[in-house]
C-alpha cells in the first residue's frame, strides 16, 4: 500500500529526490536530510504504515526482513564501529512522518 501524500512514499515511486544507500523490492534505505549524527540513515518497508502500534504479522515480518539487512548496510555506511536504532512512535517522542521508519545513527560516539 502506499500513500499518496505522505513524503516517504514519494521517496519510494522517486517523486521526492532521496540520497539511496539500499533498496530491494521490500525496503529503502536513504540519508536522513537533517542528519543528527555523522552517519543518519532511514530505513523504510516499501508498505505505508504510519506507526510502530499498527503492527500486525506482515508488517512484523517487514521489520524483520528490514532488521536482518540492517547490519551490512550500516556497515557499508560508515557505521563499522556501532550504530543506534531508534523508532520514534507518536507525538511524545517527536515523530514527524507517519510512514515507519528506523533511524539508523553511527559513525562516530554516539551521545546518550
Ligand atoms: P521522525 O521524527 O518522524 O522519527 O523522523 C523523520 C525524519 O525524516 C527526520 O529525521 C527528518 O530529518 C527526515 N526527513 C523529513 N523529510 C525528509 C525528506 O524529504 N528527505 C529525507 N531524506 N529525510 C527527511
Ligand atoms: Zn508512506
Amino acid at each position: 500500500m502506499i500513500d499518496k501524500n505522505c513524503i516517504f512514499c514519494k521517496i519510494i515511486s522517486g517523486e521526492i529526490p532521496s540520497q539511496k544507500v539500499y533498496e530491494d523490492e521490500k525496503m529503502l534505505v536513504f540519508k536522513d536530510i537533517e542528519p543528527k549524527a555523522k552517519v543518519h540513515l532511514l530505513a523504510i518497508a516499501k508498505d505505508h504504515f504510519k506507526l510502530l502500534s499498527d503492527m500486525d504479522e506482515s508488517r512484523a515480518e517487514l521489520v524483520k526482513y528490514m532488521l536482518l539487512k540492517i547490519p551490512a548496510i550500516a556497515k557499508e555506511n560508515g557505521c563499522e564501529k556501532g550504530y543506534r536504532l531508534v523508532i520514534n512512535q507518536g507525538e511524545d517522542a517527536g515523530q514527524t512522518v507517519f510512514h515507519l521508519h528506523i533511524h539508523i545513527l553511527g559513525g562516530e560516539i554516539l551521545p546518550w
